[in-house]
């Protein structure tokens, strides 16, 4: 990342117009020709070229050469034309150190204009909608690059929404701050994944909070999660000792009239009811706790 932010600041208002360009043909040329940059651009061919060069090699671009000569946008080029959007509007003010590199993301640590801790976590690609997108359009599948960028966005623009809505519901989870393309700006959880929350004073109040976040994510967001574990909840300790855990990691979400939401519900729930049994020694009856999300019952106990 502090190649990134270096990258970034040697870019001037040309070469952010060129990158937009190479951007909107996305989905039209695997390789965009010199001369549709150019004229999209309405900018003086010299100086098109000229910021050609200095993307290319800052490789926020890449050439090729051969029947014409053409480029297409890396993936550090649409991190920086997000960073740009996030900047410009006050979302972003810096960023820090890699926090991991999940199972199709970056996560960085990064801080608001005012100070506030936040994580940048840039979609790599779109597990689930990647197929869905391929069904949409057609077209795109000699243009895998662009499919996967396309993905990519589509997944951040994704997870940001339903953050939204799970936030507004109240559901345990992160508050949303803002995104661009497939970069989400999400409040910073100060805490350990429940994976590496090995000892736990009250598993049954935890586990309470979880079943709470899903029941909410069912009836009144209308989806289900559809890949929870215990590496996608965090674990906060509160000033009064309570233990928070903290559902994350949601782009993947299917509304629940989906014909996969039953299944995907259900090993939801097994997969957190395994871990709380096997780290804590806590048993529950994952009959009782679907149908406690689901409305069915009113106790999952
Ligand atoms: P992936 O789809 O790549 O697994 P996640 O959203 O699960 O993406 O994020 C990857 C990792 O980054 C998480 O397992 C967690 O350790 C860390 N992380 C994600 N979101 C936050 C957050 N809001 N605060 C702190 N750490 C986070
Ligand atoms: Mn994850």
């Amino acid at each position: 990342m502090v190649r990134l932010a270096l990258t970034y600041k040697k870019l001037g208002k040309i070469d952010f117009k060129v990158l937009s360009v190479i951007e909107k043909n996305l989905s039209k040329y695997e390789y965009i020709p010199v001369e549709v940059i150019e004229y999209q651009s309405r900018l003086p061919s010299v100086k098109v070229h000229l910021s050609l060069g200095k993307l290319n090699n800052l490789k926020l671009v890449q050439r090729r050469t051969g029947s014409y000569t053409g480029y297409r946008l890396t993936w550090m080029g649409l991190d920086v034309l997000a960073l740009h959007s996030l900047v410009g509007r006050g979302i972003l003010y810096a960023l820090g150190d890699k926090l991991g590199v999940g199972k199709e993301s970056d996560v960085y640590s990064a801080e608001s204009p005012t100070g506030e801790r936040l994580i940048l976590k840039l979609h790599r690609l779109g597990r689930t909608s990647f197929q869905r997108i391929l069904l949409l359009r057609p077209y795109l599948r000699d243009k895998p690059w662009a499919s996967w960028m396309l993905a990519a966005k589509i997944a951040g623009e994704r997870e940001y929404k339903i953050l939204v809505e799970l936030y507004e519901a109240k559901a345990s989870v992160p508050r949303p701050v803002g995104y661009s393309r497939h970069a989400v700006v999400i409040e910073y959880i100060e805490g350990v994944e429940l994976h590496d929350y090995r000892v736990a004073e009250d598993p049954e109040h935890m586990f309470g909070v979880i079943v709470d976040t899903l029941r909410i994510a069912y009836q009144d967001v209308g989806i289900v999660h559809g890949d929870l574990s215990e590496y996608n909840i965090l674990v906060t300790v509160l000033e009064n000792g309570e233990e928070k855990p903290i559902i994350i990691d949601w782009p993947q979400y299917v509304p629940r009239e989906d014909p996969s939401a039953e299944s995907l519900l259900a090993r939801d729930v097994e997969y957190v009811a395994r871990f709380f049994r096997r780290a804590y020694g806590y048993r529950v009856d994952p009959t009782t706790v679907i149908k406690y999300v689901k409305g069915e019952v009113e106790e999952w106990k």
